[in-house]
Parts: C-alpha cells; sequence; structure tokens
C-alpha cells in the first residue's frame, strides 16, 4: 500500500500535539496526529485531580526550568494565558481561579480534552490512535512513520510525545529516542513535582504520615512558601513537589516550619508564658503530633523559663531551617512532569524546529523546558504548540 502523505506528521495527541495539530489544521495544513494510547489528552484527563489546572494568570519565563532560562520567552510570550482563556470561553467552559492564579474548569478536565479534539476536527486534523509507533526514517526531505502496519509521509515531523513521568498513563522516553536518532542532544531527564523519600535519621517522620502544615521549602537557590505533607515514605504537599523539580541528589531541602512566626518568638515565649514547655509553646502554632516530634528533636526539656535565651534563639533557628536529607524521589511512577529533555540548545526559540534537522519540530514536555506546580507545565504545552503550528 502507497505510504498516505501529509503536510505535517504530529506524534503525541497530548497537550501540545493537540495544540500543535489544531492550530497548523486552521492554517490550511493537511496534519495527522498520532498516539499510540488509545484515547487522547490522558494527562489531561487526570490532572489537576480531574478538573485540569489549565493555565496560570502569573505566567513568566521565570516559573520555567531549563539549561536556557531565556529559551522559552518567545513563544510563552506569542501564546499567552489570555490567548488560552479566550479559547475556553469561546467553547463556554466554565472555569475559576483557585489559588497563585491557578485556573481550574468548574466541570471537568473533560471538556479541555473535547475542546482540543474540536478544534482539531475543525481544522481537518486527522487524528489517529491506538497504534505503535514502530519506526521513524527521513529521506530526500521526508519524514516516514510506520504506525500500526501503515506508513504515512510528510515534509515536516512534530515530536510531542511528552516526557516518561507516569508510564502507566502511557508516557514514554520516545521523544528521547527520536531526538537521539536525528542527533538532537537531550539533558538528562528526571523526576520532578515529585515526592521526596526520607530515610537515615529522618525516618522519624515518616511517622507523621498525613500531617500537613504550611512552610517554606528550600532546594538550592530556589524557595516555595506552600503546604508540605508528610506521608508514609517521606515528603510531599505543594511546597514539596516545587522544590523536588530543583533538588539534585545528595543536597539538603531546609523547611522554614514557621515562616509566619517573627524573629524572637520563642524568647518572647518565654517572657509571656514562662511555665509553658517548648512542646507547648510549638503545640500552639503547628499541628500537635508535628510539635511533639520537633519538641523530641531538639530535646529541651523543662519550663521555658528555666531555658537560657541562647538555647531558645538555637531553637528556634532550626526551626526556622530545618534540614532534611532526602535520600531519592519516588520516581517517574509519581511524577508529575520531567525536568531535563531535548535541549534547547539543538532547537529554535521561535519556531522549535531543530537547528540541524529541517522540518522537525519537537514541543511540549518532550523539551528541556519545565514548569512549576500551578498550570505552567500545560501553558507550555499550549504555547510551544502553537509556535510549532504557525510553521509547519
Ligand atoms: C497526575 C498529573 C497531573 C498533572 N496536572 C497538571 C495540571 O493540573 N496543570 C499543568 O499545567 N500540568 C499538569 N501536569 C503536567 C502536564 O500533564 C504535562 O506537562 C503535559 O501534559 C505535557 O503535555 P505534552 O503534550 O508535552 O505531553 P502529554 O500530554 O504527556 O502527551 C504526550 C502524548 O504522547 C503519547 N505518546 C507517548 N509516547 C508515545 C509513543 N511512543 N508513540 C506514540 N505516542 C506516544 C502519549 O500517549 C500522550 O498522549 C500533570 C501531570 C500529571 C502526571
Amino acid at each position: 500500500m502507497p505510504a498516505a502523505e501529509f503536510d505535517a506528521i504530529v506524534l503525541g495527541a497530548g497537550a501540545a500535539g493537540l495544540m500543535c495539530a489544531a492550530v497548523a489544521g486552521a492554517r490550511g495544513r493537511r496534519v495527522l496526529l498520532l498516539d499510540h494510547a488509545d484515547e487522547v489528552g490522558k494527562k489531561i484527563l487526570i490532572s489537576g485531580g480531574g478538573r485540569c489546572n489549565f493555565t496560570n494568570v502569573n505566567t513568566a519565563p521565570d516559573r520555567f526550568i531549563s539549561a536556557n532560562p531565556h529559551f522559552a520567552k518567545s513563544a510563552l510570550a506569542r501564546y499567552t494565558p489570555a490567548d488560552f482563556i479566550a479559547l475556553v470561553e469561546r467553547h463556554g467552559i466554565a472555569y475559576h481561579e483557585k489559588t497563585l492564579g491557578q485556573l481550574f474548569c468548574d466541570g471537568s478536565a473533560k471538556q479541555i480534552v473535547a475542546m482540543l479534539l474540536e478544534e482539531a476536527a475543525k481544522a481537518g486534523a486527522d487524528v489517529r490512535t491506538g497504534q505503535p509507533v514502530s519506526e521513524v526514517t527521513h529521506a530526500d526531505g521526508t519524514f516516514i512513520v510506520r504506525f500500526g502496519d501503515q506508513d504515512f509521509t510528510a515534509p515536516a515531523l512534530v515530536i510531542a510525545t511528552g516526557g516518561p513521568s507516569i508510564p502507566k498513563m502511557g508516557a514514554t522516553g520516545f521523544a528521547y529516542d527520536l531526538a537521539r536518532q536525528f542527533g538532537l542532544k537531550v539533558v538528562e531527564p528526571r523526576p520532578a513535582l515529585v515526592p521526596l523519600t526520607l530515610g537515615g535519621g529522618d525516618v522519624l517522620f515518616r511517622e507523621l504520615s498525613g500531617i500537613a502544615a504550611p512552610v517554606e521549602a528550600r532546594a538550592g537557590k530556589a524557595s516555595f512558601r506552600e503546604a508540605a505533607l508528610f506521608t508514609h515514605r517521606g515528603l510531599s504537599g505543594p511546597a514539596i513537589l516545587q522544590v523536588s523539580s530543583y533538588w539534585r541528589h545528595g543536597e539538603p531541602v531546609t523547611i522554614d516550619l514557621l515562616p509566619d512566626a517573627p524573629q524572637g518568638w520563642l524568647i518572647e515565649a518565654k517572657r509571656s508564658r514562662p511555665r509553658a514547655t517548648l512542646r507547648g509553646a510549638l503545640g500552639a502554632l503547628l499541628p500537635d503530633r508535628l510539635a511533639e516530634t520537633l519538641a523530641e528533636r531538639l530535646a529541651l526539656p523543662g519550663e521555658l523559663g528555666a531555658l537560657t535565651d541562647r538555647k531558645l534563639a538555637d531553637a528556634e533557628a532550626r526551626l526556622a531551617g530545618w534540614i532534611f536529607r532526602p535520600n531519592g524521589t519516588e520516581g517517574f511512577a509519581k511524577a508529575e512532569v520531567t525536568v531535563g529533555g531535548i535541549s534547547t540548545a539543538s532547537l529554535s526559540s521561535q519556531t522549535m524546529m531543530a537547528k540541524t534537522v529541517p522540518n522537525l519540530y519537537a514541543v511540549g514536555e518532550a523539551v528541556d523546558v519545565t514548569g512549576w506546580l500551578g498550570g505552567y507545565n500545560f501553558q507550555w504545552a499550549w504555547a510551544s504548540g502553537h509556535a510549532a503550528g504557525q510553521v509547519i
């Protein structure tokens, strides 16, 4: 059977691929969108607890991690949260801001997938799912993709197969295999927005599983003020997920357990309530079991009035910079995204086209651009998919 011809083939019908196919199709291109999964946009469907945190109104380049922090600027500036919100509104999808600029559907993430599929269909894109992509070759300016037992050809190919986080949702490292096949560099992929695991002297904290507290967590130069959650394996919650994207094996994660307490609060507590214990003073500010564990660790028994200011100042400093030494992460099985990926040095920031392979593009999570928690990763998927969709 002769190969079916298209103007562009987009591999991966997730957030970035659907956007890219819809934009290119609307420009009159004959686009084929292929996915090995049985349905499109599976990660969109499970995102945001089923309500899809589809963008963040505070989107700015400094909310993205990449070996080249400037790379994302161009695409993000040319397709903004306002552009996506306008699309959502045109489709009559109700939404709300939850916290920190995060926009969620009032109803269901299914509405976002239906919207993208409708846009792709309106633009005439041919969407096919449920077959493996077994081979991609390139000869005489034409890409040939083997999908199931059929070959498809096009002069342009877009890699939109995402990153390897949550393999049980159909995620693979295929984007990196393809990139390497075409001589593009790959920045070492690591799980990100992922819970951290505790061992050694920190295992005691695993007994606090289920307890959450507002903290300021730091890893390297990054710090986030949000909730942390103790789990049976270690640490999670938004503050921890955020710092996990910056954390490297062997490094500490420092947590201010009382970010709202004014400096000198413990000495002040000694003055105002000299008969209170450290356990009691902490219990007034923190969940009870956490207060108990911290007081045990600080090992300052007796009444505050009997403790020196020096000892109390030291305890306060430890509480403001409690050092955890995670022994790992919960890995790609639990990671919301991947840091690293196809090197931005190999791509044009305007079009997402590979510098060394004309008409080969990479978009979305496959690329070494990773957003913070809170709708930023979808905004990157929309923006990068849009950038390539405008030129293929
Ligand atoms: C549990 C969870 C919740 C999340 N919640 C949010 C959120 O609320 N807000 C937010 O901004 N981000 C969220 N994210 C991150 C977000 O889902 C991703 O950043 C985004 O989906 C990336 O878009 P993408 O199109 O690059 O990749 P994907 O959406 O992952 O799409 C890739 C597509 O490629 C297909 N594919 C993979 N390998 C192959 C192959 N070998 N052959 C053919 N097809 C292939 C996959 O089936 C998939 O359809 C969440 C992630 C997870 C895991």
